[in-house]
């Protein structure tokens, strides 16, 4: 039997349906609406699209959301002074850097960044107070693609505690912090990465299993006990036609071949055949990332007028 699809972006027109009276509510205390100040340093096809994307979701919320767009050659002094000027804005709520930085500027970059971010404006969750009050359990403001899987979780009625969670991926972005949040709903996690040895019989021992690798179809049905929750954080964009066409049902191959290319997630999709539920890519978790922004730009604003 085919997998339960579960809907993210239902469950984010939800989550966002939610956040309105709350907005409402703060622009009447407060005389504004929320502010969320997102920067993006450069012009990757990428980047501008999610950024869109959120710029698009905040004005659908009644979120003031601005954009501070610098050049692909602004230096690292440039972006840091910007972030300075935004930590001091009384009408910035919330400050977004969009990842990744240009390639020149660093591995260490996007960490300097987030150790001059105000904590109480990290709407990412990743600056180190945030992701030690995280690892705490007391944290305020949650990375929102780990944050989205959890609603998605619950809001589906699969159960996390006593559950085994196998999350492949260790990055700090997702990885870390939804093994973090699954930990303290009193799931019992498995954490693996590209030096796991035996990966698949690992991953085959979890009743939920989140794949964040970044490599297309990389989760096959040898990965998937049967009946386990599967969820699919990747968002990978193909251009080869093979791999689209293996990866892709007819209907997206078509539109592949007249685009050129297509987002796919980590997991493959000869797993539907053993999965309990599974999240689709378009639709599954990137919707539940943008409403976790809304919600946390919210929350850092009522929490800084409180
Ligand atoms: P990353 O590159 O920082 O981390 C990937 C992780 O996968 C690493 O920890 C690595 O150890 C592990 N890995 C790599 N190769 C492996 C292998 N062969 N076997 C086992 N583990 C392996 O990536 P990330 O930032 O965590 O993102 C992962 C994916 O999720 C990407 O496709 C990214 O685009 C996507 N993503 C989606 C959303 C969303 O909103 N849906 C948000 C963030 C990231």
């Amino acid at each position: 039997m085919a997998a339960r699809v579960l809907d993210g972006a239902a469950i984010a027109t939800e989550i966002r349906a939610e956040l309105a009276p709350r907005v409402a509510e703060f622009e009447r205390r407060a005389g504004r609406q929320p502010g969320l100040s997102i920067v993006l340093v450069g012009d990757k096809a990428d980047s501008q699209i999610y950024v869109s994307s959120k710029l698009k979701s905040a004005a659908d919320e009644g979120i003031n959301a601005r954009l501070s767009h610098l050049a692909a050659d602004a230096s690292l002094d440039q972006i840091l002074a910007l972030v300075d000027k935004l930590n001091r804005d009384p009408t910035t709520d919330g400050i977004l850097v969009q990842s990744p930085l240009p390639d020149r500027l660093g591995p260490a970059a996007m960490q300097q960044v987030f150790d001059l971010i105000d904590p109480s404006k990290d709407v990412d969750g990743f600056t180190p107070v945030n992701v030690g009050r995280l690892s705490q359990n007391r944290a305020d403001l949650v990375p929102c693609t780990p944050a989205g899987i959890v609603e998605l979780l619950k809001r589906t009625g699969i159960a996390i505690a006593g559950k085994h969670a196998v999350v492949i991926g260790r990055s700090d972005i997702v990885g870390k912090p939804v093994s973090m949040l699954l930990l303290h709903r009193n799931a019992t996690v498995t954490i693996c990465h590209s030096r796991t040895a035996d990966l698949p019989a690992v991953a085959a021992t979890g009743d939920i299993l989140v794949a964040a690798v970044g490599r297309p179809g990389f989760v096959r049905k040898p990965f998937v006990r049967p009946g386990a929750t599967v969820i699919d954080v990747g968002i990978n964009r193909v251009t080869d036609e093979a791999a689209a066409k293996e990866l892709l049902g007819a209907k997206r191959f078509e539109s592949f071949l007249k685009r050129g290319s297509a987002v796919v997630g980590d997991v493959h999709p000869e797993v539907s055949e053993v999965a309990g539920a599974i999240t689709p890519v378009p639709g599954g978790v990137g919707p539940l990332t943008v409403a976790m922004l809304m919600s946390n730009t919210l929350r850092a604003a009522e929490l800084r007028v409180k």
